[in-house]
């Protein structure tokens, strides 16, 4: 997903291209999940006090006032059937649900394990009985389709809010655009006029109408008259799906092209350059970017942190080992990202540190280098290998998959224009867009 600094960046170039956007907003209510308790008009009256885990504060402790210690042990027993006790987070919500029909007789605990989970917690006769509710999530589908006639920034930011799409979710749906798409677009430079997107994303919404959202789940941009479509597909089933095009190939290569959003290169890929601070002619394996200190740093890859270490000449180190034989450095760093060490896995994007200058270097820029099996690539000219097609053995998932999730796209207009100057669109099947 789109990262805070990638979306500065982003909007900053965006917002030189000037903007309205048309844009088409539709919602459907999908699936309801299910889990809900149906209001009990009758219900006794009840008295509840709600306590929330403080910093540091076992569950235990936070019975303590409540419950005896017999009873408090029960309870944690019966709780780890439904969720961890240890792993709760402070500020997890704790209801104790008072009978005042009767004196102080506690009627039930609810607490509150996850964003749409609840284990309530009934006494009896045999001990502590739990069981879960699940918050009535409505999880529905929503598309967005927009032309760009002025400028892209001013459909993140003018655009009206309609079905609680404000504009700093919209910003992170472009955001999430860009990182789709962003071998195939310069999101930067490519993007013109009359430029067309749709996409569909999911989302959950809680009866507090607050809402979560999920991923795009199908894309298209037509960039200069050329469709580009990315469908989100999970092979593992894990949530680290990745985006394939109607073919089922990746749109992502294996590397980003550059690990940072840089503002120029001070010194490319060369077997022989006058080195600025040791003043001796040597070779520059690498590409150095020039950006502002404390710019992010990004694996390009996924992989596993091999070094992790500062180093006289360049300073602050990581290297990334990557499948294929593949490793990155990344140099002169100011410092590593919180959690990043030897041995840590890494996906493509994921922050690792920050630009800085430590080591050999005459000004704040990162030294980055790719190699193979080895040999050093020049990461400016090489040819990125793609990311893996869907695993055949997925095959027959992906094509129900895709196939729903690119018929969600055609519940959505294209301008008339852009129509003619598509060739391959085909009608888009009229199915139902359920979701799970
Ligand atoms: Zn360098």
């Amino acid at each position: 997903m789109g990262s805070g600094s990638k979306m500065l960046g982003f909007i900053g170039v965006l917002g030189i291209m000037a903007s309205s956007l048309a844009f088409v907003l539709f919602s459907e209510k999908e699936v309801i999940t299910v889990g809900f308790v149906p209001p009990i008009f009758a219900a006794a009256p009840e008295r509840v006090e709600l306590l929330a885990l403080k910093q540091d504060e076992t569950l235990g402790e936070l019975l303590e006032g409540v419950l005896d210690a017999n009873d408090q042990y029960d309870f944690v027993i019966a709780l780890r059937e439904r969720a961890n006790p240890r792993r709760l987070r402070p500020g997890t919500e704790v209801a104790f649900r008072w009978s005042t029909t009767t004196t102080s007789e506690l009627r039930a605990v609810d607490v509150t394990v996850g964003a749409d989970l609840t284990v309530r917690m009934t006494p009896s006769a045999a001990g502590w009985m739990s069981t879960t509710m699940t918050t009535p999530v409505v999880t529905d589908t929503v598309w967005v389709s927009g032309e760009i006639q002025t400028n892209l920034w001013d459909a993140v930011t003018g655009s009206e809010n309609r079905e609680g799409l404000d504009p700093g979710n919209l910003a992170e749906f472009f955001s999430d655009l860009n990182d789709i798409f962003q071998w195939q677009v310069d999101f930067s430079r490519d993007i013109r006029l009359g430029d067309f997107f749709r996409f569909s994303y999911e989302r959950a919404v809680r009866p507090d109408g607050t809402m979560r959202r999920g991923h795009v789940l199908s894309a298209e941009l037509v960039n200069r008259g050329r469709s580009y479509e990315a469908v989100w597909f999970d092979p593992n089933g894990d949530g680290s799906g990745t985006y394939y095009d109607e073919n089922g190939n990746s749109v992502r290569l294996r590397f980003l092209k550059s690990p940072i959003q840089y503002e120029r290169i001070s010194s490319g890929f060369s077997n022989s350059r006058f080195h600025p601070v040791l003043q001796t002619w040597r070779a520059h394996r690498g590409v150095d970017y020039a950006a502002n200190r404390g710019t992010p740093v990004r694996a390009t890859g996924n992989g596993v942190v091999i070094e992790r270490e500062m180093q006289s000449t360049y300073g602050n180190t990581i290297v990334v080992r990557h499948s294929n034989g593949w490793t990155t450095r990344y140099a002169h760093m100011n410092g590593f990202a919180p959690g990043i060490r030897v041995g840590s896995a890494v996906d493509q994007s994921d922050l690792i540190g920050y630009v800085g200058m430590t080591g050999l270097a005459t000004g704040p820029h990162l030294h980055y280098e790719m190699r193979q099996y080895g040999t050093f690539k020049d990461p400016e000219t090489i040819q990125l290998p793609p990311g893996d097609p869907v695993p055949v053995d997925q095959w027959a998932a992906w094509e129900t998959q895709s196939r729903m999730r690119l018929s969600l796209l055609d519940r959505l207009p294209l301008p008339w224009d852009t129509r003619l100057a598509m060739n391959d669109l085909g009608e888009g099947e009229a199915s139902d867009a359920g979701e799970r």
